[in-house]
C-alpha cells in the first residue's frame, strides 16, 4: 500500500545501549487468582532479550508467548505510545482483544497498578503490569487518526491508527477500522484534560507479562501540535524477554 511520508519532526535513532536492561522494580503482592508474578531474574538473566527500536511517528507489531515479559520504553522522554493487544489464537482471528472498558471495570483506580491486569473483551486478563517507572497512562482517548489531521489541514500527517494498522497488516489486518481502543502509555491526561503532558523521562518504561499468547502493537504517537509529545516525536524501545 502507499504509505504517507511523515511530516513530523523526528530525532535520530539512539545508540544501541539506549535500551536499558536493568532489573525491574519489586512487584506488588501476588493476586491469588493469577499465577505468581515472575521473578526479576526471568526478565534479564534467564531470558533472551529481543530488542527493537520503533522509529518516531511509526508503529510496530510483535508476538509474545504466554509467560514472557516485555517492556515499552520511552527512550527520549515525553513520548506517548499507543498500545493495543490481541489474543494470538491459531488461526489468528483478532476477535479477542484488550478492552479499555473491561480493564477499567476491573481496576482499583484509573489505571493499572503494578500487579493489575489489562483485560479483554471476553473478560479475561491478557497482560499484567509487572513494573512501571511512570504510573501515568491513559485509557480514555482514542488513537489519533488520519482524518483528525486532515481536518487541521495536515493531509498526509502520520497517525497512531494508521501506524498500528500498517504494523498489523503483517498479522492479517485488512482495514484500519479493525484496530482497537488504545491503552495510551505515558499519556498524562487526567479527567480527559489535554493540558501539557510530559510525565515520562528518558529511559522510563512499563513492563508487562503476557497471560495469554498475544500479538501487541505500538505507535510512537505522531501528534506534534501544541507541545504534545514534547513537540518532537521520538523513538520507542521494545524489549521482549523470551524465556530460554
Ligand atoms: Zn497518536
Amino acid at each position: 500500500m502507499t504509505r504517507n511520508l511523515p511530516t513530523v519532526r523526528v530525532r535520530a535513532p539512539p545508540a544501541d545501549d539506549a535500551l536499558p536492561t536493568e532489573p525491574a522494580q519489586l512487584p506488588a503482592p501476588l493476586d491469588a487468582e493469577l499465577p505468581p508474578l515472575p521473578t526479576l531474574e526471568s526478565f534479564c538473566d534467564d531470558a533472551t532479550l529481543n530488542k527493537h527500536v520503533v522509529p518516531g511517528a511509526h508503529g510496530y507489531a510483535f508476538a509474545v508467548a504466554k509467560g514472557n515479559r516485555f517492556r515499552v520504553i520511552d527512550l527520549h522522554g515525553e513520548q506517548i505510545v499507543d498500545f493495543m493487544a490481541w489474543v494470538h489464537d491459531k488461526p489468528f482471528t483478532r476477535l479477542e482483544k484488550m478492552s479499555t472498558a473491561y480493564t477499567r471495570y476491573h481496576l482499583s483506580g484509573v489505571q493499572p497498578a503494578i500487579g493489575e491486569c489489562l483485560w479483554t473483551n471476553a473478560d479475561r486478563p491478557i497482560l499484567r503490569v509487572t513494573a512501571d517507572t511512570v504510573k501515568v497512562h491513559d485509557m480514555t482517548f482514542m488513537s489519533c487518526f488520519p482524518d483528525l489531521y486532515k481536518k487541521m489541514g495536515l493531509r498526509g500527517h502520520r497517525s497512531c491508527a494508521q501506524n498500528i494498522f500498517e504494523a498489523m497488516e503483517d498479522f492479517g489486518m485488512k482495514d484500519i477500522l479493525e484496530i482497537a481502543e488504545p491503552f495510551n502509555i505515558f499519556q498524562n491526561t487526567p479527567n480527559y484534560s489535554l493540558k501539557r503532558l510530559g510525565s515520562s523521562k528518558p529511559g522510563d518504561y512499563i513492563e508487562f507479562e503476557a497471560l495469554q499468547d498475544v500479538v501487541c502493537a505500538v505507535s510512537s504517537c505522531p501528534y506534534d501540535i501544541d507541545g504534545v509529545n514534547g513537540g518532537v516525536i521520538t523513538d520507542v524501545g521494545i524489549v521482549i524477554a523470551e524465556k530460554k
